[in-house]
């Protein structure tokens, strides 16, 4: 090995380091420049200056916390996994535009935007969510014929850029076995072909990397591997071993540390360590001492360097950090060489919460972004190296703060408390069996066959936005506000009696996010102001923060509905986000189970379903595309999660007389483990993302026994393309196939808020008028 450390070798002391750090830029500079930039408004050089200013700030930010290294090649322009494809030169190539120069850097932007985002006739790369985290990821493609090229460009720039402020970097890049495990086979690729088959081709240029870097002296790689983190099948373990033999046995360099997030690392763990790796990087967010004995039990663990994930890098509350002492004096004993981090990434958290000033001080107080965990890690270093004494301070207003917290009235609420206990099965079963509903509700609704509805939000036009931002600001009082939404409610009925659907919607003009609009009127949630947090490329989301027990101090949604349905006289679904969906779009608390609050927002949203029925509604919607996101990692906490997400849901819903109809709708396809708890959540109507699946979902319900209404989306509306009558009319029959006529609604994938008013127009018009077409054929 070329590079060995010597303090390693003689007595280590434990130093703070992190896996990632925000990527937008404090004030989302980055989101803007990249956005400015596709629409044409700057130029590469202008973009590539705000991306040295983020950097600037990153490197300021984790050096100055005291980090004793910092990461390099988490920071990416759009994502981590696009970036790994560009590493091993394993874009596909519709990518690259002929005549491209990829020894520019206008060239390469080019290439990385068209594979993330498309463009002309050049589909994008797939996205999806990013293990059971709320971020999504593009999908590189790969067949038998990939042949990866190593282009080290981008990572060793940034390295460059660390290295040029004094500090000391560590590469931490997406490991080989995940990178295959999360790529898929390319459309051409041959039947039975597995991207795993391409571990042999891939590992030598892992190998070359390494021996790179080696020659610019780096001391330590990460290779995050967080694919290991689920159930390790013999597969699995023989890819990890396979990988971590070969990149071990490299003759020059760097250590190799291998990390995994998320969950534990578990048997993988051993795996690793057999195989011959220097350190391993383990998430230990709220591991319990048997866990943390587990790590330190390991075989050979004893010289090698334990990255001790002890502070969650994904929770925004403070760590009790003479708990996560006692943690790491247990990894210390095992003779194990031992630093300190963050659990995962900070990706996933804002910045700065001291930056929240309009949030109550004391909650402030026990709230920790990014910033706050550097600082917290960088203490725990210190208090491990030196002794407790040393952060004696630190350790004492971190007790202070941990018993204000759990003595809080903010975290429990006896009334509350009192209801969830008082929960009885009975509260969770509607009154008669689905098939007497679906009756009930046809006599009640007289609605014609394949009966026509859409998700909920329509496009959320510049006038809606301007309106919301002056309310905001101060220039629009709410009597003004308000009266613009009800227009926008006027217009939306109008657009929807005029196309002829017969379930309407008030189109959700009042909410800018499906999750922050119940939070903002539920009591246990703060809405942090600043909290930006990347969802994917440029999009960010301001999470909820779970505070405590959740009530709901009054109607939240049934003036707008009502309003809408002031207006015709055909059925309109009342909309509301379901509790599973509001807890994984939030920060959850961290001194309670998330069932627990599930139980919670069942309760309230219970309540307004009920003040719903009351003001008239018969027709209910509470949306769960949430539900397949939470699902745990490992096979072991399924079952108790599907439990509380189903008796939640049900919570909500089953109140409901037998005559209103209950809808849900999810999305987000590879419904897969939890297809078996949509038929639990006993809804009358589900509508499913479906349009680009050909219908397969239904077999996947048909198979779990379904036997209600479903909505197959048959317009994929996150393309801006309308599907014509034709279309729309095959995938009915194709549905049909499959399902009797008395249970096919005929509705879009998801809601139409990010499409325009005109595709919006014809694609109302062409869903009604196939509905027709098919039911005059029945
Ligand atoms: N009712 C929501 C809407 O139409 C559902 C959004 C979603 O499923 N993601 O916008
Ligand atoms: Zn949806």
């Amino acid at each position: 090995m070329s590079t060995a450390s010597t303090t390693q070798e003689q007595g280590h002391r434990p130093g703070a380091t992190a896996a990632g750090y925000p990527r937008q830029g404090r004030d989302r500079e980055l989101k803007r420049a990249l956005e400015a930039h596709w629409a044409g408004n700057l130029d590469a050089v202008g973009l590539l200056d705000v991306v040295a200013q983020v950097q600037d700030q990153r490197f300021a930010a984790l050096g100055g916390a005291g980090l004793a290294e910092v990461p390099v090649g988490d920071f990416s322009l759009y994502d981590h996994v696009l970036d790994a494809a560009v590493l091993l030169g394993l874009l596909p190539a519709r990518a690259t535009r002929e005549g491209l120069d990829a020894s520019t850097s206008e060239g390469r932007l080019e290439r990385l935007f068209t594979a993330a985002r498309g463009g002309g006739d050049t589909a994008a790369l797939e996205m999806t969510k990013w293990f059971d985290t709320n971020y999504h990821h593009l999908v590189p493609e790969l067949g038998p014929g990939s042949r990866p090229v190593l282009d080290p460009t981008d990572l060793l720039e940034q390295l460059a850029a660390a290295r040029s402020r004094g500090l000391v970097a560590r590469p931490v890049l997406v490991g080989p076995v995940t990178f295959l495990r999360l790529s898929k086979p390319a459309d051409d690729a041959p039947e039975g072909f597995a991207t795993t088959d391409l571990l042999d081709t891939v590992l030598p240029v892992y190998a070359e990397l390494l021996g790179r870097l080696a020659d610019e002296g780096v001391a330590w790689v990460q290779l995050d591997e967080t694919a290991l983190v689920t159930d390790l099948d013999d597969d699995l373990a023989d890819l990890a071993r396979r990988a971590y033999e070969h990149l071990s046995g490299v003759t020059s360099r760097p250590r190799l540390l291998v990390g995994g997030s998320y969950d534990r690392l578990g048997d993988a763990a051993q795996v690793l360590l057999d195989a011959g790796v220097d350190g391993l990087a383990v998430d230990l967010a709220g591991a319990s001492r048997a866990d943390v004995e587990a790590v330190a039990g390991l075989r050979g663990l004893a010289g090698k360097r334990l990255l001790a994930g002890v502070v969650d890098g994904r929770g925004v509350w403070r760590r009790d950090l003479g708990a996560a002492l006692d943690d790491l004096e247990v990894l210390a004993a095992s003779g194990a060489q031992v630093d300190v981090a963050p659990s995962c990434s900070l990706l996933h958290v804002p910045h700065d919460v001291e930056r929240e000033t309009d949030l109550d001080p004391e909650v402030r107080s026990w709230l920790a972004f990014a910033d706050q965990k550097l600082a917290e890690v960088v203490t725990l270093a210190r208090g491990l190296a030196e002794g407790r004494d040393a952060v004696a301070d630190e350790l004492r207003a971190s007790a202070d703060l941990a018993a204000s917290r759990a003595a809080s009235p903010r975290t429990r609420d006896a009334a509350v408390r009192e209801r969830t206990d008082a929960v009885t099965s009975g509260d969770l079963a509607r009154d008669v069996p689905a098939a007497e509903r679906r009756a009930l509700q046809a006599e009640e609704l007289g609605l014609p066959l394949l009966p026509t509805t859409t998700i909920g939000s329509f496009p959320q036009t510049s006038e809606i936005r301007r309106a919301r931002a002056a309310h905001r600001a101060g220039n629009l009082d709410l009597a003004a506000y308000e009266a613009a939404m009800e227009e926008e409610v006027r217009v939306v009925v109008a657009a929807q009696e005029k196309a002829g659907v017969d379930v309407l919607v008030h189109g959700e003009p009042e909410r800018d996010d499906m999750v922050r609009y119940f939070a903002d009127r539920l009591e246990g949630f703060v809405t942090p102001k600043h909290g930006w947090v990347q969802s994917y490329g440029s999009r960010c989301v301001r999470p909820p923060v779970v505070v405590g027990d959740i009530s709901r101090p009054e109607p939240m949604t049934v003036r707008w509905t009502s309003f809408a349905q002031s207006l015709t006289s055909a059925p309109v679904k009342g909309m509301l986000t379901g509790p599973v969906t509001i807890l994984a779009w939030s920060f959850p608390r961290d001194d309670e189970p998330r069932g627990v609050s599930a139980m919670q927002i069942g309760l309230a949203l219970r309540d307004e379903v009920a003040d719903l029925e009351a003001a008239g509604t018969r027709v209910v919607q509470v949306d769960e595309p949430g539900l397949r996101e939470l699902l745990p990692l490992r096979a072991a906490g399924r079952e108790e999660y599907l439990r509380w997400a189903v008796d939640s849901f049900r919570l909500s819903t089953a109140g409901a007389a037998s005559t209103t109809q209950v809808h849900t709708h999810m999305c987000y396809a590879e419904f897969g483990a939890v297809m078996s708890a949509i038929d639990a959540l006993d809804a009358d109507v589900i509508s499913l993302e479906a349009a680009r699946s050909r219908m397969e979902v239904l077999d996947e319900l048909a198979a779990e026994g379904y036997d209600k209404g479903v909505g197959p989306g048959v317009w994929d509306i996150h393309s801006p393309r309308v599907p014509g009558e034709d279309e729309v009319v095959d995938h009915l029959h194709e549905a049909l196939r499959r399902l009797p006529a008395d249970r096919l609604w005929v509705n879009p994938d998801c809601g139409l808020k990010t499409r325009s008013v005109d595709e919006v127009t014809q694609g109302l018009a062409v869903l009604v008028g196939a509905a027709r077409r098919v039911r005059d054929e029945a």
